[in-house]
């Protein structure tokens, strides 16, 4: 018998059930390993806490997104 694809990516830890929760938390988690962009020097930004954000290539300090530097509506 052939093998069933996961399609439920990294949600895939939790195993069987919660299904629906867990396609949101997917969709949470291919958003957080997108490169988060300097908005100065196109550098990459780390997230300090909640909104605050800092370019480890010029050393700007800026506010973002809470989670994500750019905030866009997550597709379902
Ligand atoms: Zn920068």
């Amino acid at each position: 018998m052939a093998v069933k694809k996961k399609k439920i990516g990294s949600a895939g830890r939790f195993g069987a059930g919660y299904g629906k929760v867990k396609q949101k938390l997917v969709a949470v988690e291919k958003k957080q390993r997108i490169k988060q962009e300097c908005p100065f020097c196109k550098g990459r930004a780390k997230r300090q806490a909640r909104s605050i954000w800092e370019c480890s290539k010029c050393e700007k300090k800026f506010a973002g997104g809470a989670f994500h530097l750019k905030t866009q509506k997550v597709k379902k």
